[in-house]
């Protein structure tokens, strides 16, 4: 059984939670390496929100003083009814309430950031390599196979590869993730293109906004620095797609746009004008896969962990699936760096999951509370104030963007270790 920090972890994936994961291990002195399917050079498009909770993390691991001049920093999001009517404003960050703004910014720009601090601090990340399967686990390592025949052995490994995670398939056999049978569309437009109405009392339009129409909810968000660029989308109802099928789709722009106007008629003005301004070129679309509660997220032996998306791919709606990733990442390589004696790896990995999956429960209970306020109109009035009601106001959501969530894991491991 290891009760020692384990000296080399292989991570499966290069995404979010596997670089965080190996810059957190890396500060505590565990070495890793990371292996990527794709190629070194590849784009990613599209932009994040990321809440205090995550930059909490990210300043912790020197990333967020990278980035944060590179995004769009802001507090709070409007919810306007079809009329203009502001019904509810949602702090998703407040700097005295949660210690942080949110910030929002490009994907490519938080890889980028990411890649360089591995590249600084000597990790390696094998790029081409794409995981295949355990061939071994024993209490003293595991041993795994990639797709072009090699293999490596590590004293743990942990899979970091996303939502459709092949490592899962190790820890949870047969266990998929389902398609939520909703696609969002979104697109880049500029800001100077959308006719927004001037409202009494308000200097300024409130932006980020959600506008509740008739066809459903209609999101615009700054995400360039300036503010002038701004994410604009919507979630539509749409048959799940085999690979290909969504590989078309996401290639076909004209069908992308013309999805995304389809109930144009029955828009509020606001948005009508945002759709009248799409640059087809930046339409992308998002098709909504969800994972069942996994029992475990740990092997028997405690050599294999997941994950990021691989283990809990929250709904989208709260933005919150990078911060939970980063939030596994820190509070994973807190637990590993102090296995010590008399908390040994399967205690703590236990006890990591467990708190984990708690906390997960409960983004997806609010996400399932903001998805429900995106419904169209005939199917909101349907569900009960308080299954689409979100109020914000003192702080409530402190939980999720205030709590400093290494501590109650440090807290742990002190009991644990004391005498
Ligand atoms: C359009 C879009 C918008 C989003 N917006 C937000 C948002 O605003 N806020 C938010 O918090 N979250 C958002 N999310 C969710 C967020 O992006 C994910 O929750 C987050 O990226 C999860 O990180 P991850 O590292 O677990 O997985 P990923 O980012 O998916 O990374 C997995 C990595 O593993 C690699 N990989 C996969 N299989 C293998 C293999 N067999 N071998 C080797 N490598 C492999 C992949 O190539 C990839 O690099 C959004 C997601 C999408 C798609």
């Amino acid at each position: 059984m290891l009760q020692t920090p384990p000296k080399n972890v292989a991570i499966i994936g290069a995404g979010l939670a596997g670089m965080c994961l190996a810059i957190e291990l890396h500060k505590r002195s565990i070495q890793s390496t990371i292996y990527e399917l794709r190629n070194p050079t590849r784009l990613t498009a599209g932009a994040l929100m990321l809440s205090p909770n995550a930059i909490r993390i990210m300043e912790d691991i020197g990333l967020y003083r990278r980035v944060k001049d590179q995004g769009y920093l802001f507090e709070s999001i409007a919810f306007k009814d079809a009329d203009e009517k502001t019904t509810g404003v949602y702090y998703l960050g407040h700097e005295k309430l949660y210690g942080y703004q949110c910030l929002r910014l490009h994907r490519q720009v938080l890889l980028d950031e990411l890649k360089d601090i591995l590249q600084e601090t000597n990790i390696p990340i094998v790029y081409g390599k794409k995981f295949s399967s355990i061939i071994s686990e024993t209490s003293e390592s595991v041993t795994f196979s990639f797709e072009d025949g090699t293999t490596a052995t590590a004293d743990m490994l942990t899979g970091a590869d996303g939502i459709h995670s092949t490592v899962r398939r190790y820890i949870a056999p047969g266990t998929t993730a389902n398609f939520s049978g909703l696609l969002a569309l979104t697109c880049a437009l500029q800001k100077k293109d959308v006719r927004f109405p001037s409202i009494e009392g308000e200097d300024e339009y409130h932006l980020p906004v959600a506008i509740n129409g008739k066809p459903g909810q209609f999101v615009m968000a700054p995400q360039s620095t300036d503010g002038e660029e701004l994410l604009a989308g919507t979630q539509i109802p749409y048959p799940e797609q085999d690979r290909a099928g969504w590989a078309r789709l996401a290639a076909d722009k004209d069908e992308l746009l013309r999805l995304m106007r389809k109930d144009y008629e029955r828009w509020p003005e606001t948005v009508k004008s945002a759709l009248d301004s799409v640059p087809k070129e930046s339409m992308f679309d998002w098709p909504f896969y969800t994972m069942p509660k996994l029992r475990s997220w740990v092997s028997a032996e405690g050599r294999v962990v997941i994950l990021g998306d691989a283990a809990h791919a929250v709904p989208p709606a709260a933005g919150q699936g990078a911060s939970q990733a980063f939030e596994d990442a820190h509070t994973l390589a807190m637990l590993l760096e102090r296995v010590l004696e008399k908390a040994g790896l399967q205690d703590a990995l236990r006890f990591w999951n467990d708190k984990r999956q708690k906390r997960i429960d409960e983004v997806v209970k609010l996400t399932l509370k903001i998805n429900n306020m995106r419904l169209p109109q005939e199917q909101r009035e349907k569900l009960a104030e308080e299954d689409i009601s979100l109020s914000d106001e003192g702080g409530q959501l402190a939980w999720l963007y205030g709590v400093d969530i290494g501590r109650e894991f440090s807290d742990w491991v002190e009991e644990r270790t004391a005498n």
